[in-house]
């Protein structure tokens, strides 16, 4: 059987697939089976943070799988709680944190530790949470339910968990809101829906309006966290203190893991949540060293510098095809290109696989760019040379 074969007899169809076989990587181009090279400007969807083959990273996975990788969370865990001060240390030393394996785990947790908080705070139990339209907060039951788009919802999977409405701009919250409403859930720029940040006077008022009527804020960072907006996180950039955050793509550069953080640290006592794998020490060691690396290029100012290289490149990118794509969308290393139609949209996906180099779809035509936040100068050069290319035969 040849792999597209194997594939599709015993691998269960939930995605569209391309085929091609890719065998390893360096940094920020990916080689595949017959050797051919490709600039990687999709990074895992957001995941590889520190690029492809990163030796510091695979060292620190290594050494950790020697020593142990597992122990349950029924004993202390020495990466575990070092990651938890890292991030801490990294946004504000009065959070703590909860780790699982992936972005949908950890806004479940989200969700929970609202829905407690509005259950122990309020003489009326509070338990509604409001989602923006086109956003993406995972697919389990919940997240899938708190994601403001109805493709999401088929009446397959009914029935929902209750208690999830959505508004189509942070305009309209405070009109939403009623006297069962524990928490707003957003994305701040939104990874999925077509790659908008939201406009930072709106989002401090928001979290003025919040506070007043004592609503939670829960910003899913999962996409736009642990430095891809040039910041540790996006509420940084957006000058807010969230009552939640939640994390996941970027921050193990690969290895599966995901956390909740959070000033409200005596919400959850023993027994409210947990999981297995979560915060383990194979994906906390991973972690522990993906944001040493990352740190580091933020302090030295190559971070800074990459991002305003890349959005130089695409400013001209949409300058010389202006018949083409309308906007230039996102923030630091999570970007948009806007196309005028679905059709430009889809065939630049394709034609850059082509010529060799890797984007992703996003909504509202979007072509996404999500980069390993250690590409170089190099890198970005070739990737926009292919993808000119590409569109040149569009
Ligand atoms: C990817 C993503 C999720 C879901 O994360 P998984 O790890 O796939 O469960 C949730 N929210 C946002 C904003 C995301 O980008």
């Amino acid at each position: 059987m040849t792999l597209e074969e194997l594939d599709k007899k015993y691998v269960l169809h939930t995605y569209a697939r391309d085929y091609t076989n890719f065998t390893y990587g360096v940094g920020s181009t990916l080689y595949d089976e017959s050797g051919k090279d490709y600039i990687d400007f999709a990074s895992g969807i957001g995941v590889n943070s520190v690029g492809h083959g990163n030796e510091k990273l695979a060292n620190a996975i290594c050494e950790q799988a020697k020593k142990i990788i597992h122990i349950s969370n029924l004993q202390v865990i020495e990466p575990q709680a070092k990651l938890a001060e890292k991030i801490a240390l990294l946004y504000s030393d009065d959070v703590g944190v909860f780790f699982s394996n992936s972005g949908a785990e950890a806004n479940e947790g989200a969700i929970k530790l609202a829905r407690k908080y509005g259950e122990i705070s309020f003489p009326k139990k509070r338990y509604k949470i409001l989602t923006l339209e086109n956003s993406f907060h995972g697919r389990t039951l919940a997240t899938v339910k708190a994601t403001g788009q109805d493709s999401f919802h088929p009446s397959c999977f009914a029935p929902y968990i209750d208690g999830f409405s959505y508004v189509k701009t942070l305009k309209d919250v405070e009109n939403a809101l009623d006297d069962e409403t524990v928490a707003v859930m957003i994305e701040l720029i939104k990874g999925e829906g077509g790659v908008a940040a939201l406009p930072k006077d709106e989002v401090q008022h928001l979290v003025k309006v919040l506070k007043e009527k004592n609503v939670l804020l829960i910003v899913d960072e999962v996409q736009s966290g642990v430095f891809r907006s040039g910041e540790f996180l996006a509420s940084q950039v957006y000058g807010i203190k969230p009552d939640i955050i939640t994390l996941a793509k970027g921050l193990a550069g690969g290895v599966p893991i995901g956390a909740i953080v959070t000033p409200h640290k005596d919400v959850f006592v023993a027994g409210d949540h947990g999981s297995t794998f979560g915060g383990n020490y194979l994906s906390t060691a991973a972690g522990n060293t993906a944001l040493e690396i990352l740190n580091n290029i933020k302090e030295s100012g190559q971070l800074s510098k990459t991002i305003a290289y890349f959005e130089d490149k695409l400013q001209t990118i949409l300058k010389e095809n202006s018949d083409k794509f309308e906007a230039v969308t996102g923030l630091g290393l999570m970007r948009g290109l806007k196309a005028k139609s679905s059709e430009i949209q889809v065939k630049t996906i394709k034609q850059s696989l082509k010529e060799g180099v890797i984007v992703l779809k996003s909504g509202n035509n979007t072509v996404r760019f999500l980069p390993s936040l250690t590409i170089t100068k190099d890198e970005i050069d070739e990737g926009f040379a292919r993808f000119e290319k590409a569109l040149s035969n569009i």
